[in-house]
């Protein structure tokens, strides 16, 4: 009988998904200790901080991670940053594999000028400010204004609209972060713009999403309806149109046809607008932002070398992610530098967003951690002898452990029970720990 023990960095579906994998390759010979480390005294990753508070189905994921959680040979180690409190060093050392599920937590740079003024903020700040997210409580955000852009044409663009664009009151009963809410309720911001560059058939939302949006009930949602002929009958043109993307123009054909409310709050997709720069004040505030318009020609999208403006006071861009370095690991196009998920001369492997780069529902780390973990069983050899890790724990390091996530866990449910939420979410760091010691 063969006794392994596998350290997994990051406490998000990739981290939970790997811990189920290796759970359910245990055999006769063959068993897992885990010790799952998180730097956040909170866990679940962007299941917590990431997925749209309206959206609390897709959360329910989280009861197949406690799963994970409550098997014997499962230890937690949160308020744990690896590179930070302990070094990778010592975790490759000590375990026979070290998995990194770290995520990629930092929005990509649009790359243009005024991208730095007050008030041109990254999804990467904006979503984890209204889940929440400890490091992001204490933003501001400047909603005074009556406009907001957001750049991108994926679902985290559409989230970071939806929650500026809807009637907060339709965000009371759900775990919204509490300032969040409160500054969103107090918020000016009627109308919001999404601009992606390129076409509407090569918008990354999916159906769902789209299919969602007409059912608003405080926000019109417009999208020019000649924009979406001309994007159908260039896909057309293309060949046959793939069920997906037929999906997707076809939603986008309803939110077209939708009949308009005249809600003062609006939604307004932008396609074929390239933005060029943003403009500020003279405090060097957001004042409007410049776009290029695109055509598209066969398969590429080209500039027109006409602009046009949208005046704002607001712009999120959301335009991807890319990994947050880590004191050891080495990191290669925003992403750890690794092969089919291994991280080559190394006991190190790496799954999730981490491996791949954001992209992928939640499920697709599933079989992401179930391929990795594979590899980690072929490379595996001799166990290495147990060490205690709790000798790299720097005395008197507050650990949240499995038994002290369940009591913050608890807290927030309970706190979130009397005004029907889900939960309320502490967003102090300082407070989440003491939930823990409770
Ligand atoms: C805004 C947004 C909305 C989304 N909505 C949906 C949705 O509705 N449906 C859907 O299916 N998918 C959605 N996704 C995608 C989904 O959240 C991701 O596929 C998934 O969370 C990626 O998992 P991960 O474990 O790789 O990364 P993460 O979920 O980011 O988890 C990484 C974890 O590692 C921790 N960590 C980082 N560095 C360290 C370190 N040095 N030491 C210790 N711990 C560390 C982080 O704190 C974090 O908890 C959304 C994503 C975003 C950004």
């Amino acid at each position: 009988m063969a006794h392994y023990s596998i350290a997994i960095v990051g406490a998000g579906p990739a981290g939970y998904f790997t811990a189920q994998a290796l759970q359910n390759a245990q055999s006769e010979d063959r068993t897992f200790a885990i010790d799952l480390f998180e730097r956040l005294p909170t866990m679940w990753g962007l299941v917590r901080s990431g997925v749209a508070p309206d959206h609390p189905k897709i959360k329910t994921v989280a009861k197949v991670f406690e799963k994970v959680a409550a098997e014997p040979n499962f230890r937690l180690f949160g308020n744990i940053e690896i590179g930070k409190d302990i070094d990778i060093e010592d975790l490759t050392s000590r375990y026979d594999a070290v998995v990194m599920c770290t995520g990629s937590a930092i929005g990509r740079k649009l790359g243009i000028p005024g991208e730095d003024l007050i008030g041109s903020i990254s999804a990467a700040e904006f979503v984890p400010w209204y889940n929440g997210h400890p490091d992001y409580a204490d933003l501001e955000i400047d909603l005074s204004g009556d406009t907001a852009v957001v750049i991108g044409a994926g679902n985290v663009a559409m989230d970071c609209a939806r929650i500026l664009a809807i009637n907060p009151s339709e965000l009371d009963t759900t775990d919204t972060a509490e300032h969040a809410l409160a500054h969103l309720h107090a918020s000016n911001i009627r109308k919001v713009y999404i601009a992606g560059r390129r076409g509407v058939e090569h918008a990354a939302f999916t159906a769902p999403e789209l299919r969602d949006l007409p059912k608003l009930e405080h926000t019109d949602v417009h999208i020019d309806s000649q924009q979406v002929s001309e994007a159908h009958a260039r896909a057309e043109a293309a060949g046959e149109i793939e069920k997906h993307l037929a999906s997707n123009l076809e939603a986008w054909r309803l939110i077209a046809e939708h009949p308009k409310s005249g809600h003062d709050r609006s939604m307004e997709f932008r396609f074929l607008s390239a933005p060029k720069e943003i403009k500020g004040d003279e405090n060097g505030k957001v004042r409007e932002v410049i776009f290029g318009i695109n055509r598209v020609e066969g398969s590429k999208v080209v500039d027109t070398g006409e602009t046009y403006s949208i005046p704002c006071s607001l712009v999120i861009s959301a335009i991807g992610y890319q990994a947050a370095p880590i004191n050891g690991v080495y990191f290669h196009n925003g992403i750890i530098e690794n092969e089919n998920g291994r991280v080559l001369g190394t006991n190190i492997y790496t799954v999730g967003w981490a491996k791949r780069g954001p992209s992928g529902v939640i499920g697709t780390n599933k079989s992401d951690a179930s391929d990795v973990v594979d590899l980690i069983l072929e490379d595996l050899k001799e166990p290495k002898e147990t060490m205690d890790i709790s000798m790299l724990i720097p005395s008197g390091h507050q650990i949240i452990d499995q038994a002290a996530w369940a009591k913050i866990n608890n807290a927030e449910i309970a706190a979130g029970e009397p005004l029907g939420k889900p939960r309320i979410k502490e967003a102090s760091w300082p407070k989440l720990l003491s939930l823990g010691l409770n």
